[in-house]
This record gives structure tokens, C-alpha cells and sequence, in this order.
């Protein structure tokens, strides 16, 4: 007799939970001794390369970066990471790859540090377990509660019979909504290209002719890719100018599309901060900790105004006020501490801790006590500006709008690189200790998310200044923020509030990731476990139990032999790659899962469990 585990998906999270796995099997890590007691196979379904999988596969364009620096990536535990686990360190991108700390490396090596990570967990597994890896796509999971489940796989008769299934699916593709199937028919029937949400290195980009103007829609890292890949990724050149080293010209392969970008906020996301902190990282949690997640955890159950149950907790209202308070803590904390001559005269930093401390976060104390504490309002952390850098920037015709926006980008990249703003560092490690706590929250909506995102996650200051020079060179022009699009008569035509006029193009990129929620999921696995009862969120997420990440029915009963972790589950809130020190809730989600693994092997009737 053996046991199986299934896991599909061996992506990175696919690949953490196996180093989890390999960590903790050895005797008497989990209360069971896999080398000498039952044997145990686990099953690897994915038809991408292990490792890295779908994203992080080495065959795609050396051009595609990580946004996140060589040294900021680790798939290792480390002292600060909570675990109940062992915990086995190991070296970070940057330590394997032997590159310099900031490096932002590309797609492809990353792919290859986690190729190795996961052969070093194979290596590291006891002798009683055996992985086979199935290049394949896994079509769907049956079986009952109480007994053993299948796994059906693409071009296989015989399904996978395992105890246990892990889902560890990741990025998904998803069905267009109605606005983008109304888009889509539009290009059918007018012969116009339309490309919806997809992982920018999938898209078929032939159709976008040379010289032809494109709508983008989206600001992120897909519209990054996008012009990586345009631009290039289609023959032209990037040459350093003479005066300032950093300043770029673009030099046209004559291949290149016309891109006219908006979203939202009609600005990119803002630069990732070029330098290290230097002295005392700001003392995290302060004001948003597991305390407070438990009181808005408790509120979640309470009834809503509205009635019913579970609608007792809004983001922006009972939540959002804290979080904001966190991180003005971290703000000014840095202000204070490493930069007290732009603090008012004859407040310490004591007597400000001890005013904002007692500060009423749902209300407008903490904006009075900092307007009288900090003279320079640049020196003022203002969220709401800062979330919508173009409210109330209006202009006639979009070759004015073009300079105010360089302007605008060359001063996010002048600030994000010099430590004088240093307590922008302070603020950004205070969202990765609050994405950390949100966590456990579950869904919290997709505001928080498009937020951390725009503030923490955004491009490396090479892109943006790839960006300029393509700007310059005529082809990126900037349409603003509120664009919106409409079908017109063999065209589409986009606007913005920024500049109110109207752009035709007979080609719109949707540049972002498809969104699988709801009703929109198109992957047959999952929408074969929605429709034998597992659970949505209201925002249309994969429901698990915050603890052991088992899936969830819609009583709230967890499956006991279904494990699911990744984006589109409500345990989302970990989607990044770990951070060295940063006590990383993903690598504590994946140990939980390992050892509710291997937990429920052990309590399965093994001898070692007796
Ligand atoms: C383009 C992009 C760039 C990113 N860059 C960064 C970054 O620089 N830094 C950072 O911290 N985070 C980054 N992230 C976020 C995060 O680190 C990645 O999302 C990470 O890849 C998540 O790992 P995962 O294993 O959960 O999902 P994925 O990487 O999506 O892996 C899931 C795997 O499951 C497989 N799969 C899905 N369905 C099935 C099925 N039915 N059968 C079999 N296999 C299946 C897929 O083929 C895939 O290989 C990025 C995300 C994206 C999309």
C-alpha cells in the first residue's frame, strides 16, 4: 500500500510546498517516518517545466523582467518567517544566481533558480517519497469526502487516484466579461484587432502592424511587457544619452506600433525605490497586527446593516482607516528619526509617537497632527494624492499632456532614488507588513490589491526611463486617467478625463491579467469544483480555510482531502515571491499546507501516529 499526493500546479507555489514537504517528512518532523512506514508518491501535473511552470518558464523572451530585485527574492525561510515547521535556508535569487543584490534579472533566470530549487527538493526527500512529474494539464478532481479522489488528466483515460489533492494553480485564464466579449465581437465584425487581458508573453503580438497607432488600456507591468516586447523585442535600441548617464534615446527598428496608454489613473505604477534603507527599519506592526485583523475578523461575522451575515465588514471603511495609520507610522517614524530638521521645532519624536498613537484613525486627527508637526507638505504622507497623482489635471489636446506626464515620471524616478525620501522606503515596508496581516482577512475586494500594487509593485527605474525616451521618441503617447473606450463605426475610439478628446485606432490591447472570478472562470478544473459545491467569495474567489488552506463548501465546511493556495483563492493576499526578513506569508502558508499533508497521512492509520 502507498499513499499519493496529487498537486497541480508546479509553479513556484507548487514548487514552495514540495521544499515545505521535503523539510518537514524526515522522521519525527511531521510524527511520521515516511523511510521506513508506508511510502508515499506525490504527483506533479503541469504542462510547464517544473520549477518555474507557466510564468517562469526559460523558453520566453530574455527581454521580460522580474520587477523585483535579485536580492528581495527567496523561495528559503529565514529566522523571521513564523514557522511551525523546520525551517531550511537557502540562498535567495541574487546569492544563486551570483548577480549584484539589485539586479532585476529576467524571467528566464529566475525560472532557473527555481528549476534548482525544486531539484534540490527532490534531493532532499526521504527515501520513502517518490515525485513523478506528468507534463499535462489536470481536467478535473472528483471523489467523495470520506474516500479517495481522482484526477482526471488531459489525454489520459485513467485518472490519478490520490488521498490527498493540493491545487496550487496560479494565474488563470479567464472568459471575457461583457464589455470585452461587446469589444471583441466589434473587431469581428469590423476586421479590427482586439487582444484581451493575458500574460503579455502568451499574446499573439503579430497583428499589431508597424506604424499603427494601438489603445492600450492598463498602466501595470502587462502594458511594460508590452512595450518591451513592441519595441525591442522588434528590433529597436536603447542608447545612453551624453549629458545624463541615465537618460535614454530610442532608436526605431521601423517595426514598432504607436502606443496610446491610459488606465484608471493614467500614470504608471511608481518606481520601485533605488537604495537600501540605511540605520532602523521602521518597528512593524504597529497599528495594524494580528489584534486588529482579529477584531475586523470578529466583525466579519456580525450581521450588515443591510442584513445577512458576513457583509459586516467594509475594506475602505472599517479597514482602510487603519492600515492608512500603519503607514503614516512607518512615514513618520523615518521622518523623525533620520530627518528631524524637517520636523517642526520642539516636537521629538516621543511626543509625536505619543499624540499619534492617540489619535482617532477614522477621522481627520491624524491629517491635523501631521500639518502641525511637519512644515513641508512633500514631507506629509498623503494617500489619497498619492493614489491619484492627475485629480483635477485637465488639458485640451494630448500633445500638451505628453510633457506634464515625463515631468510627472521623471520625478517619481528623481524621488524613488534618493534616499532624502527615504521615508517612501519606510511606507513601502509598512505595505508589505500590512499585506502580510491582510492575509488573513481573505477577500477584502480588488481595492487593496490595484493599491499595494501601484505603490509597491511597480516597474524598475531602467523601464521608466525606457518609458521617457520612447515617449519622446513618438511612440508611447499618454491618453491620461478615466480612459475609457467605445466601438465607433470600423474603429474604437478611447478618452480620457485627463484630456477629453477622442483617439480611433483599429487596435486595442487590454494590458493586464485575465481575471478568473466568479462567473468568468474558464479553467474546467476549478469550474468543475465550483459547480460540486466549493465555495466563492462575493468577489468571486476560491474559498479556503485561512489556517490549513483546505477548499471550503458553501455550508463552510472544509474538504477534508482538498488543499487549494495561490490567486485565485481568498488566501491571494500572498501572491508574491517571498522577501528575505520579512516573516513571508507565503512560505508559512506552504509549510501549513505540508503539514496538514502530511498530518493527515500520519492520522490516516499509520504506525507512527499510534
Ligand atoms: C507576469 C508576472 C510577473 C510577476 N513578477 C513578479 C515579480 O517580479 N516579483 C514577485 O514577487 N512576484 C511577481 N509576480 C507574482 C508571483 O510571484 C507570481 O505570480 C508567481 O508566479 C505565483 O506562483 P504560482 O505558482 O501561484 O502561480 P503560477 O506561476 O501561475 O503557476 C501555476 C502553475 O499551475 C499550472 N496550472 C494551472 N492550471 C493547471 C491545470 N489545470 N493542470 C495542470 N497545471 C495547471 C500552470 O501551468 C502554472 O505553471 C508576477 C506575476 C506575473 C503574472
Amino acid at each position: 500500500m502507498r499513499n499519493t499526493v496529487v498537486i497541480v500546479g508546479a509553479g513556484p507555489r507548487g514548487t514552495g510546498i514540495l521544499e515545505r514537504i521535503a523539510a518537514n517528512a524526515p522522521a519525527g518532523q511531521a510524527g511520521w517516518d515516511f523511510a521506513t512506514g508506508t511510502p508515499l508518491d506525490i504527483h506533479l501535473v503541469d504542462p510547464y517545466p517544473p520549477g518555474g511552470g507557466r510564468i517562469w518558464r526559460q523558453d520566453q523572451s530574455p527581454l521580460l523582467w522580474m520587477n523585483s530585485q535579485a536580492e528581495d527574492v527567496t523561495m528559503f525561510g529565514d529566522e523571521s518567517v513564523r514557522l511551525a515547521g523546520p525551517l531550511h535556508t537557502g540562498p535567495t535569487l541574487h546569492e544563486w544566481a551570483g548577480i549584484a543584490g539589485r539586479t532585476f534579472a529576467d524571467r528566464r533566470l529566475q525560472g532557473g533558480y527555481l528549476n534548482w530549487v525544486y531539484e534540490k527538493s527532490l534531493a532532499a526527500l526521504p527515501s520513502g517519497i517518490t515525485v513523478h512529474y506528468h507534463p499535462r494539464r489536470a481536467l478535473r478532481v472528483t471523489g467523495p469526502r470520506k474516500g479517495r479522489q481522482q484526477v482526471w488528466l488531459d489525454g489520459s483515460a485513467q485518472p490519478l487516484s490520490a488521498d490527498l489533492v493540493v491545487l496550487a494553480l496560479g494565474h488563470l485564464d479567464a472568459a471575457l466579461d461583457e464589455e470585452q466579449r461587446a469589444l471583441a465581437d466589434h473587431a469581428r465584425r469590423h476586421g479590427l484587432t482586439y487582444l484581451p487581458p493575458d500574460y503579455t508573453a502568451d499574446s499573439d503580438l503579430t497583428a499589431l502592424a508597424p506604424g499603427e497607432p494601438v489603445l492600450v488600456r492598463g498602466f501595470g507591468q502587462a502594458f511594460v511587457d508590452l512595450m518591451v516586447l513592441l519595441g525591442e523585442g522588434r528590433g529597436g535600441r536603447f542608447e545612453k544619452q551624453g549629458g545624463d548617464p541615465a537618460e535614454l534615446t530610442y532608436r526605431p527598428s521601423g517595426r514598432e506600433p504607436v502606443l496610446y496608454v491610459g488606465s484608471r489613473r493614467g500614470v504608471p505604477y511608481h518606481s520601485k525605490i533605488g537604495y537600501a534603507l540605511a540605520g532602523e527599519r521602521p518597528p512593524l506592526p504597529r497599528f495594524f497586527g494580528p489584534a486588529e485583523v482579529a477584531a475586523l475578523l470578529a466583525r466579519r461575522g456580525q450581521p450588515s446593516e443591510a442584513g445577512g451575515s458576513g457583509g459586516g465588514l467594509d475594506f475602505r471603511r472599517d479597514a482602510w482607516p487603519l492600515v492608512a495609520k500603519e503607514l503614516g507610522f512607518a512615514h513618520y517614524h523615518r521622518l523623525f528619526t533620520a530627518h528631524p530638521e524637517r520636523t517642526r521645532a520642539g516636537w521629538t519624536w516621543a511626543a509625536f509617537e505619543k499624540a499619534y498613537a492617540e489619535a482617532n484613525p477614522y477621522g481627520p486627527d491624524l491629517g491635523v497632527l501631521a500639518a502641525v508637526a511637519v512644515p513641508a507638505p512633500a514631507d506629509r504622507l498623503d494617500l489619497a494624492a498619492l493614489d491619484r497623482p492627475l485629480a483635477g489635471v485637465r488639458y485640451a489636446a494630448l500633445p500638451a499632456f505628453q510633457e506634464r506626464l515625463r515631468s510627472h515620471v521623471r520625478a517619481d524616478l528623481a524621488r524613488r532614488h534618493h534616499p532624502a525620501h527615504d521615508a517612501d522606503l519606510a511606507v513601502f515596508f509598512a505595505l508589505l507588513s500590512v499585506y502580510g496581516q491582510l492575509v488573513r482577512l481573505g477577500d477584502i475586494g480588488t481595492w487593496w490589491h490595484g493599491f499595494f500594487s501601484f505603490m509597491a509593485s511597480g516597474p524598475p527605474g531602467p523601464r521608466l526611463r525606457q518609458l521617457l525616451a520612447l515617449s519622446r521618441a513618438g511612440l508611447v503617447r499618454f491618453l491620461g486617467a478615466g480612459m475609457t473606450v467605445t466601438a465607433r463605426p470600423g474603429a474604437y475610439a478611447a478618452t480620457s478625463r485627463t484630456v477629453p478628446c477622442s483617439v480611433t485606432a483599429r487596435a486595442l490591447v487590454e494590458a493586464r491579467l485575465p481575471d478568473p472570478a466568479g462567473n468568468r472562470v474558464r479553467d474546467p478544473l476549478l469550474a468543475r469544483l465550483y459547480a460540486d459545491g466549493a465555495a466563492a467569495t462575493p468577489a468571486g474567489l476560491l474559498a479556503v480555510d485561512p489556517d490549513d488552506f483546505r477548499v471550503l463548501d458553501r455550508t463552510g465546511r472544509a474538504h477534508p482531502r482538498r488543499f487549494a493556495l495561490g490567486p485565485y483563492t481568498d488566501a491571494r493576499g500572498a501572491a508574491t515571491f517571498s522577501r528575505p526578513r520579512t516573516d513571508s506569508p507565503v512560505i508559512r502558508q506552504n509549510d501549513a499546507v505540508a503539514r496538514a499533508v502530511l498530518g493527515f497521512l500520519r492520522d490516516q492509520g499509520c504506525p507512527a501516529a499510534a
